[in-house]
């Protein structure tokens, strides 16, 4: 999708923010943009909802006012002043939420985190990397390249999000059976809170028994619970040996037994992906199932994997190789997304994560719902992440109707009740906007908890209202 947007195709509507408060953010010094085409740019995020609207010309939600910090103290200062107005104010990154959680209330400031691009210092002794809020992951590897280290953190949305992004969603990269998930290669963070303080939470050190973990509270907080404007980040050494495998198998749920048997020894490949047949057929030209193996790092460590991988997939027939290479050069590859939701056909994935001895049930559930609603044209699934004690199963789906939006929800309250029955709810998106009506009744009575937080961290409700269902009617 085009990073700007389009031009010439929108009613610009005027920023509802008064001069009192455009006088309150020029007095704090602060970088603001109230121009339709900045406000216009930060309405949006990648959520479906957001894109229908994009492709028909519309900006789903005018911002007030887009506010672009420097450093921290601008983000106080920020913050201080859409406290005193009770504003709204949704943090943003690269914007590409797949959920509407970048996506800010109609009249918000959109907080343009992106200016946060320090990287460094970095301790290579031990493997730590401070870091901007705001720096993109190429920009990331780049700097800790040269130094023989490397996050691992490679989401499908690598090129376009961030850090903050990273962690605020919780996210899971594609390598992170080798490195772990956004949560796990946290150290520290430096947030800012709604009333304008800063402060650090977590330490530098591998870990602490210091009461609960307060940087986990932050990680998956979605802008509800404050801004994170730094993160001290694991670096790995760089991988300097790498083996990879493909195999034809012939249904999909050997496949995951195949899986489930490698993981449960111990070895945890860095890539194991797990296609079915249709996935298998659009991405490879294949007519069965197929599953694509490639783990890095240490050499001894990593044969060892590979040797464990070697047994446990001596029933089934090895594929030509190039099939990973074929994976690694297009998985970031999204461009015919835009075309397809241009022509009105919607396409979204939902993840869900759930204990092995659960996942060929989901599977054939949400496969089976998916394909009953009227209007579907096309679900299929994939493995994507997988673990000792079980994996994510992400599912695409792609439909057609006279309202597409009707549809689109429909796909999410039909499959959202089915995995939930089996304790599944996510994986790696989060919950932003589209989850939010189904998070209560997921977090059952412990959903007070986090409602005690937020209106303890945030008493006036002005960061991301609505998101993670919080502060704002669900949509
Ligand atoms: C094509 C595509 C592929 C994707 N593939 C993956 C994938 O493989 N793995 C994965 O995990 N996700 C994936 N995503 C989802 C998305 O890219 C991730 O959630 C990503 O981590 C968001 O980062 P961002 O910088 O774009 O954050 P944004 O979209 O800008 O924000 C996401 C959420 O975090 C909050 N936020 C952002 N920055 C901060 C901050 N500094 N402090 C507090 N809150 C903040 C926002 O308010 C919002 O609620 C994909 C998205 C797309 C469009």
């Amino acid at each position: 999708m085009a990073r700007e947007y389009p031009r010439g195709t929108v009613d610009a509507a005027p920023s509802p923010l008064g001069d009192d408060v455009l006088a309150a953010l020029d007095f704090a010094g602060l970088v603001v943009d109230v121009t339709a085409a900045a406000r216009a740019e930060h309405g949006r995020d990648w959520w479906p909802v957001s894109l229908l609207d994009v492709a028909a010309g519309r900006v789903p939600a005018w911002p007030g006012a887009v506010v672009i910090p420097r450093d921290e103290a601008d983000i106080e200062a920020a913050l201080s002043v859409a406290a005193r107005f009770c504003i709204p104010v949704t943090a943003q990154g690269g914007r590409s939420s797949v959920v509407g959680g970048a996506q800010p209330s109609p009249g918000a400031i959109a907080l343009d985190l992106t200016g946060l691009d320090e990287i460094g210092p970095v301790d290579s002794t031990s493997g730590l990397v401070d870091v901007g809020a705001g720096v993109f992951g190429p920009d990331l590897e780049a700097a800790l390249a040269p130094l023989g280290l490397t996050v691992g953190h490679f989401p499908q949305s690598y090129k376009f999000s961030t850090v903050g992004g990273w962690l605020a969603s919780r996210g899971a990269g594609q390598y992170s059976n080798r490195y772990g998930t956004a949560a796990d290669l946290v150290r520290g963070l430096r947030v800012t809170l709604a009333n304008g303080r800063s402060m650090s939470v977590g330490a530098r050190s591998p870990r602490a028994s210091l009461g609960p973990d307060l940087t986990q509270l932050f990680v998956g907080s979605e802008g509800t619970l404050g801004i994170i404007t730094r993160a001290t980040l694991l670096a790995r050494e760089r991988p300097l040996y790498e083996e990879r495998r493909a195999y034809h198998v012939s249904n999909f749920l050997e496949g995951l037994e195949v899986c489930r048997r490698i993981l449960r020894r111990g070895a945890s490949p860095a890539v194991l992906r797990l296609y079915d047949e249709l996935e298998a057929a659009r991405h490879f030209d294949l007519t069965h199932p197929v599953l694509l193996v490639l783990d890095e790092g240490d050499e001894t460590l990593t044969r060892a994997t590979m040797s464990v991988v070697s047994a446990e997939t001596s029933s089934l027939d090895l594929l030509d190789v190039a099939l990973v290479e074929r994976w690694l050069a297009h998985r970031n590859d999204v461009s015919s997304l835009a075309e397809l939701w241009g022509r009105g056909v919607v396409v979204d994935t939902i993840e869900v994560a759930a204990p092995w001895s659960e996942l060929a049930t989901l599977c054939e559930t949400i496969l089976g719902g998916l394909r009953a609603l009227t209007g579907t044209v096309m679900a299929s699934v994939h493995q994507s992440h997988a673990y000792g004690d079980g994996a994510c199963l992400y599912f695409t789906f792609a439909g057609v109707g006279d309202d597409p939006l009707a549809y689109y929800r429909a796909a999410w309250d039909r499959v959202m009740p089915l995995a939930m029955a089996r304790g599944a709810m996510s994986h790696h998106h989060g919950v932003g906007r589209n989850r939010a009506r189904f998070v209560r009744e997921a977090l059952g009575a412990s959903y007070s908890i986090l409602e005690a937080i937020k209106g303890e961290l945030d008493p006036l409700g002005i960061l991301n209202p609505g998101v993670l269902g919080l502060g704002g009617d669900p949509w």
